[in-house]
């Protein structure tokens, strides 16, 4: 099926309607979500001989950039399902079966979430202040503090990950697992009031002992940077899929600029159309030829993935680079629109308005600016001298 089949204008034209009421009530989507459900969206990785629609990357990519032009909020939040759902059909492409369980029970209708960013934790995949404390019979109890956790009404499964300080002979470990919502040990706070992205409802998810028992523990690595499978399918995964939704967001700022160009008009010049006034021309110029540097190069980096391609040292500073591109050029595009709609867009309620905020998270998350070119320096360049 193609995107649009996946999504038809009625469902996205739905959703679009609901998410200034979302980000106005700082409330959860739940409505969106149920209709996603309904659609199959949350089985878009899931093989079609368990009911998925069977995708890649390079398909669901251009399915939440398309979901993202309606609503960026739902479709980040929607994109931490998306991640792990993906990340298991990255690795099972590769030979690694070890996440084909995530495929199953997306099957059977569980949302998972991604409970992996901590506070203060600038190593992000690479160390962690969360304590996993191994217990007979070789799961882990879970303590610290898990941010931004995108779906923290509606996940039914957590992923998440901690050190187990006394592994390795005391250089530690990553252990990775998931909970369940039933397991014990855990408080979700209800703090997410944010300046964007507001319907994600990405609140502090605070882990106290919560238990993944031995067969949920689904990989042990050491600290540090390392070529894991598994963290090439979440960088993959991550990095594609949110540049997907940054470049739906763009995509729907065009279009509003465009739109506002043409219906506003000049007193100036007699009425006529600001579409017609040259300074707005090269503005809308500008971020349209922005956009389009930017959809073969979201298609082409998915399709790599897909394609098993072996870009060796080089697959990091693509996928950063993407991410990079994609939020930056969507932040850039939005404020072009907004030059060009005039002081209506500085309304609260105004759609430009709520794009305005909702981009501005491109920037806080993983990778972000300095640590996105330290990858592509590293690759060019090497590692800088001690
Ligand atoms: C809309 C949105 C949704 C997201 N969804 C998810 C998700 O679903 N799953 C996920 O894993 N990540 C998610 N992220 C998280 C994101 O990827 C980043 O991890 C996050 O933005 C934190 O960025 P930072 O490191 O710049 O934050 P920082 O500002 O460095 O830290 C964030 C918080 O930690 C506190 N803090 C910083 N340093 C310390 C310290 N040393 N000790 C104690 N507290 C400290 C800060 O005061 C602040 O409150 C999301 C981010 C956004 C913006």
């Amino acid at each position: 099926m193609t995107p649009e089949e996946i999504l038809p204008d009625a469902l996205l034209e739905r959703i679009r309607s609901r998410a200034a009421g979302y980000d106005r009530d700082n409330t959860f989507f739940h409505e969106d979500l149920q209709d996603l459900v309904e659609a199959g969206y949350l089985k878009l990785f899931v093989p079609a001989d368990d009911g998925g629609q069977g995708l890649g990357l390079a398909a669901a990519a251009q399915c939440q950039r398309r979901l993202a032009t309606a609503a960026p909020a739902t479709a980040l939040a929607v994109n931490m399902h998306l991640v792990w759902t993906g990340v298991a059909q990255v690795l099972s492409a590769r030979g690694d079966a070890s996440l084909d369980f995530v495929l199953k029970e997306a099957a059977a209708g569980e949302v998972f979430a991604f409970g992996n960013s901590e506070a203060g934790n600038d190593s992000v995949l690479f160390d962690s202040r969360t304590v996993a404390e191994r217990r007979p019979g070789g799961g882990y109890a879970f303590t610290g503090t898990k941010i931004f956790t995108s779906l923290s009404p509606a996940w039914t499964r957590l992923g998440i990950f901690g050190k187990d300080p006394a592994a390795r002979g005391g250089d530690g470990e990553l252990v990775h697992g998931f909970i369940t919502r039933a397991t014990p040990g855990y408080r979700i706070l209800d703090d997410w009031d944010t300046l964007g992205m507001r319907a994600s409802q990405s609140g502090t998810t605070v882990l106290e002992g919560a238990e993944v028992p031995h067969h949920r523990v689904f990989r042990k690595l050491p600290v540090g940077p390392n070529a894991d499978p598994l963290i090439f399918a979440i960088f993959a995964c991550f990095e594609t899929l949110l540049a997907a939704v940054y470049t739906g967001l763009g995509e729907r700022a065009l279009i509003l600029g465009v739109e506002a160009a043409k219906r506003r008009t000049s007193f100036k010049n007699g009425g006529r159309s600001y579409a017609q006034d040259p300074d707005i021309r090269w503005k809308v110029a500008e971020a349209a030829m922005a956009m389009d540097n930017l959809y073969p190069q979201l298609a082409s980096v998915a399709a790599d993935v897909d394609n098993l391609a072996g870009h060796g040292p080089q697959w990091f500073p693509k996928l950063v680079g993407l991410k990079v591109n994609a939020t930056e050029t969507a932040r850039r595009v939005v404020d072009l629109a907004i030059r060009v709609s005039g002081g209506s867009s500085y309304f609260r309620g105004s759609e430009l308005e709520r794009l305005y905020r909702d981009v501005l998270a491109g920037m806080f998350h993983p990778s972000d600016d300095e640590s996105a070119h330290n990858t592509v320096a590293n690759a060019w360049l090497g590692p800088l001298d001690d």
